[in-house]
């Protein structure tokens, strides 16, 4: 199996478009409540790493595996991924604007529940104390009864990670999460990606330094399709060829 302490082992993955590399020989390990950032210039890969990660794209070469069980992902598709427990937030929130919060996040639960039982589920008290639980998690205990459309920018992120922590997810992958947001819901949206971690693994895909620096997580920076450095914010900013990638040569 996986390592002790690792939840997802991608090992050696490599993936070309038209005979571009767009991931080379890429390794990437995280523990199962582990928050890490990965980060890396336009170009480096990072969404394409994801796509792998998620089904999406297949990678030519390499594994990827998860779990106690050691399960071999690229015998997965898409809705199998997800369902095995991985998760992930794109940066364009999708809630549904003419519904309440509490609507979105039942609707969410009830997408979570495998395609057969949706047949016979009937939100209950249960449901009920879940999608309160939920709201309270990501900030929105007070918004409950409104309109998803009435809500700001950062609360609609929150919401959608709300409806994603609904399909109780293992590993969270989280695309730019800060972008556009205020401040204070910056500052909110660290605190609540620290909060996930102590449960789950969250990967951060982030341009902004500052909000990496908040995280104060491990970090992976990437470069043409492969691992340049890892290892704390200051310590992979340290490095001469991180440097060079970020300021030029
Ligand atoms: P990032 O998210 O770090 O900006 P991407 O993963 O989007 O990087 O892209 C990595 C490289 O692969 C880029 O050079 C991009 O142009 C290329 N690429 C990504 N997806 C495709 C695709 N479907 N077809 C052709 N080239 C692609």
């Amino acid at each position: 199996g996986a390592g002790a302490g690792t939840l997802l082992e991608v090992s050696g993955i490599s993936v070309s478009f038209d005979g571009f590399k767009a991931i080379n020989n890429l390794s990437f390990n995280i523990g199962p409540a582990e928050l890490r950032a990965v980060i890396g210039p336009n170009g480096a890969g990072k969404t394409t790493f994801m796509d792998i990660v998620t089904g999406k794209t297949r990678p030519d070469e390499g594994t990827v595996r998860w779990g106690e069980n050691y399960t071999n992902l690229l015998k997965r598709n898409e809705a199998q991924i997800a369902r095995a427990g991985i998760g992930r937030k794109f940066q364009r929130p999708t809630v549904f604007e003419d519904q309440s919060v509490t609507d979105n996040l039942m609707m969410a639960l009830k997408a979570a529940r495998s395609p057969w039982k949706v047949l016979f589920w009937r939100a209950g008290a249960k449901d009920d104390a879940r999608v309160a639980e939920i709201a309270a998690q990501v900030g929105l205990a007070d918004q409950l009864p409104r309109k998803a459309g009435e809500l700001s920018h950062g609360q609609k992120q929150w919401l959608e990670i709300g409806m994603l922590l609904a399909q109780e997810p293992k590993l969270l992958l989280v695309d730019e999460p800060a972008a556009g947001m205020t401040l204070a819901e910056r500052e909110a949206t660290t605190a609540l990606l620290v909060d996930l971690a102590r449960t789950r693994a969250v990967v951060v895909v982030e341009h902004d330094m500052e909000f990496v620096r908040r995280l104060n997580c491990r970090v992976t920076v990437l470069h043409e399709g492969s691992v340049l450095a890892e290892g704390s914010l200051d310590h992979v900013t340290a490095d001469k060829r991180v440097i060079e990638v970020y300021l030029g040569r």
